[in-house]
């Protein structure tokens, strides 16, 4: 399987760093993004070192695909946004900053005017954890 000793989602993959995990099965994991754009910011990754839609076998992005699904009817759930949207970035252009494949799980507040851009500020460890408790529960 191609790995990349110098990403971060390779890193938690490997469990060399430590993530909230959601889910994790022979092709993909999940985890709370620990930069939220809104509370229950989830992402949907692929094992493999893949970079981008262009370069991830399909199969392996269909495997994502799923779990962004079951990761998204987990936030609706636990949280019952005001709706959720599923985002994939493909190069810094489009606002890529992690080059390992994954579907951002982007859960909304009515008028919170999110743009594709968010920023990545960083999260209150303790509102995410907490978050995750209730996804975690609706898996
Ligand atoms: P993108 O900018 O579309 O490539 O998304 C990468 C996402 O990974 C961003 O939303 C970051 O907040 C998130 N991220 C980066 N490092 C970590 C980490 N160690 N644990 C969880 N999420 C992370
Ligand atoms: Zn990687």
């Amino acid at each position: 399987m191609k790995s990349d000793d110098t990403c971060i989602f390779c890193k938690i993959i490997a469990g060399k760093i430590p993530c909230f995990k959601l889910h994790e099965d022979a092709a993909t994991i999940a985890f709370m993004d620990v930069n939220p754009a809104n509370p229950g910011h989830a992402l949907a990754v692929v094992k493999e070192h893949w970079q981008n839609l262009f370069e991830i076998p399909a199969k392996q992005i269909a495997a994502v695909a799923q779990t962004a699904k079951r990761v998204a009817t987990a936030v609706q759930t636990a949280l019952a946004p005001a709706g959720i949207n599923l985002a994939q970035a493909n190069g810094p252009g489009a606002g890529q900053s992690v080059p390992h494949l994954h579907f951002h799980i982007l859960p909304r507040a009515e008028g919170d005017d999110l743009k594709l851009n968010w920023g990545h500020n960083p999260g209150d460890m303790d509102a995410v954890k907490a978050v995750y408790e209730k996804v975690l529960a609706a898996m």
